[in-house]
């Protein structure tokens, strides 16, 4: 599995329809401070199901659509879509080739969509979740996160390893049945 393209369109400094293409293999964004790098990085947070908007570096998830500039109005809408390659059929889905899209509107609506087809934001996180993708994950090491880990607790520690192993929702599950 592997992602292929990044489609921004009106999200946070992508105001124009923008797409990133990646190849297999480690691919760099580079470019002056303020470019829009780490918008990038948002943006595939977002379309992923990151439903903080702090995590989303904003106060509120309004802010994530084009605020304008001085020589370009505010839009009415933050559109991403992320395709990515499954023919290893890493995604639990008979595609081998999946794009979900997420739009947010200045009123405060959302929608969904998993290869075209409106669906819940559940669905998306559902699809991802088990796959390694997705929300909870630690797929996308922000700036100071590396510190966190370093500066943590041994359990707290333990805590980022299980989840990574994808034991920690087992472990709830048991102390959820233990408690009965
Ligand atoms: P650095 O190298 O400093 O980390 P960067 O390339 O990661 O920079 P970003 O943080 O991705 O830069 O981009 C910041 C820019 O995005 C700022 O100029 C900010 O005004 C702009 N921006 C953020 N949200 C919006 C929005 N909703 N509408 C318009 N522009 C926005
Ligand atoms: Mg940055």
């Amino acid at each position: 599995m592997h992602l292929k393209t990044l489609t921004l369109r009106g999200f946070k400094s992508f105001a124009s329809a923008t797409t990133l293409s990646f190849e297999p293999g480690i691919t760099c964004v580079v470019g002056p401070n303020g470019s829009g790098k780490s918008n990038v990085v948002d943006a595939l947070a977002w379309v992923m199901g990151e439903q903080g908007a702090k995590s989303l570096r904003g106060g509120k998830m309004e802010d994530v659509i084009f605020a304008g500039t001085s020589g370009r109005p505010p839009l009415g809408r933050a559109e991403v879509s992320l395709t990515i390659d499954n023919t290893d059929g890493a995604l639990p889905i008979e595609y081998s080739e999946v794009t979900i899209s997420r739009t947010l509107f200045r009123n405060g609506g959302s929608e969904y969509a998993i290869n075209g087809q409106g669906c819940r934001l559940l669905d998306i996180q559902d699809l991802l979740s088990d796959s390694g993708l997705g929300r909870e994950m630690h797929v996308i090491v922000g700036q100071g996160q590396l510190d966190a880990v370093l500066r943590a607790t041994p359990e707290e520690r333990r805590g980022f390893v299980e989840e990574a192993a994808g034991v920690l929702k087992h472990r709830k599950r048991k102390e959820k049945a233990l408690r009965k």
